[in-house]
């Protein structure tokens, strides 16, 4: 059984799956790396323990996306064909998860699609995300969604309804076995910054922004709208992890140089990151995972894009889509920092899972392969309608 990765957040949406195959012994996971993202794919398996069986070793001489998506395909056929696997399992929308997929369908292997079913409806944007999670569906043999609408978006585009379960996402379960774990923080500021935020001396805002289409104008309004809110509230604190893309962290450490209590670190573990979301106050983001991990600890979202495939939050009333616009974004910072930490989206529950969505995704591959013929039961509508 292959499970193949390339970047973050596959890591940590796969790695409660092979865990889930580690307790129930019945398939052997084999963790691909596909080398896209090597070394923060291997950051984040490693706070869960793991670490890749194989590494792929491609040349990116242009760094184009079609070099990447053919050299992963020829890569992987190579693998595929050694190994032999009885089913391939890939996540997401990255360009290794469709050459995965490609290369997969190619030797008539089946395509197991973890975190089916989301859409913008719009292909240039997340591009090329959009394109990818749509001709992934296409080659895929079992569609695990994370939410009903997922559920909706695939079977309105003709994918057969046995072929989908509704399973919730694994990032919820990642996140809350990790959160659960101490860590050690590898930045000397943290264990401070923690500290003041647990014990009430400040309120602790977290920060991501890595999206190619925020770079220049978008991003330089989403930074004004962070010093605003700096500015504004004299008790906040921020924790910027920035990512590595040099573009985006050149302008984040230009645009919020010398701002004080904006603490910007490198990429942080992944436990550190969920040990520092679990004492926030405020999550501002561009990203799809840190949008379903927020509510899991009842920290409101302040989604940093004009539209999000993630709806289901903003539905929910734990984000809300401010896009760049810096006095929008410190805006909906206030009225959140206002509300009391025991209303609004403190109290509802995650609309992306319930923390059991990899150990249905273990007993659907099982029945899959014909290992079981128990049919593992869907999510509960309740948890994902926000409810208990
Ligand atoms: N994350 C992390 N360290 C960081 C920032 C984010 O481990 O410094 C995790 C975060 O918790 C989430 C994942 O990375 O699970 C999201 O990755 P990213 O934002 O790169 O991708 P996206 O979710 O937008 O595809």
């Amino acid at each position: 059984m292959v499970l193949l990765g390339g970047t973050r957040p596959e890591a940590v949406k796969l790695a409660p799956i092979v865990q889930a195959m580690q307790v129930q012994g019945r398939m052997r996971p084999v963790l691909v790396a596909s080398g896209q993202h090597e070394t923060m794919f291997g950051q984040a398996l490693s706070s869960f323990g793991l670490r890749p069986d194989v590494r792929l070793h491609i040349e990116r001489p242009t760094g184009s996306l079609s070099e990447l998506l053919g050299e992963l395909v020829k890569a992987l056929d190579v693998h595929f064909e050694q190994l032999r696997p009885a089913a391939v399992v890939v996540q997401g929308d990255t360009t290794t998860a469709l050459a995965g997929a490609l290369a997969a369908f190619a030797r008539q292997i089946p395509v197991v699609h973890v975190e089916a079913g989301l859409r913008s409806h719009d292909l240039r944007a997340p591009f090329p995300e959009e394109a990818n999670r749509k001709l992934v569906a296409q080659l895929s043999t079992l569609h695990l969604a994370p939410t009903t609408r997922a559920v909706n978006n695939l079977l309105e585009e003709g994918i057969a309804g046995s072929e989908v379960l509704l399973t919730g996402n694994t990032v919820v379960d990642a996140v809350l076995s990790i959160a659960r774990m101490p860590t050690a923080y590898h930045d000397h500021r943290l264990p401070d910054v923690e500290h003041r935020a647990t014990a009430g001396k400040s309120r602790l805002l977290l920060a991501t922004m890595h999206r190619r289409e925020s770079l220049g104008a978008p991003l330089a309004g989403i930074l004004a709208g962070l010093r605003s809110i700096v500015e504004d509230h004299p008790d906040v604190e921020v924790v910027l992890p920035v990512h590595p893309n040099p573009h985006v962290r050149d302008q984040v450490v230009a645009g919020l140089l010398g701002v004080d209590r904006v603490h910007i670190t490198g990429p942080l573990h992944y436990a550190e990151f969920c040990r520092l979301l679990s004492c926030a106050r405020l999550v501002l983001t561009d990203s799809g995972g840190v949008q379903e991990e927020a509510p899991s600890f009842g920290v409101p979202c302040i989604v940093l894009r004009e539209v999000t495939e993630r709806m289901e939050a903003v539905e929910a009333g734990v984000s809300v889509l401010a896009g760049p616009d810096p006095v929008l974004i410190a805006h909906h910072a206030a009225r959140l920092l206002a509300e009391s930490p025991d209303e609004g989206a403190n109290t509802r529950a995650n609309p992306f899972g319930d923390g059991r969505a990899a150990v249905r995704a273990e007993q659907a591959i099982a029945r899959l392969l014909g290992l079981t013929s128990d049919c593992p039961a869907a999510v509960p509508q309740a948890v994902l309608a926000g409810g208990s």
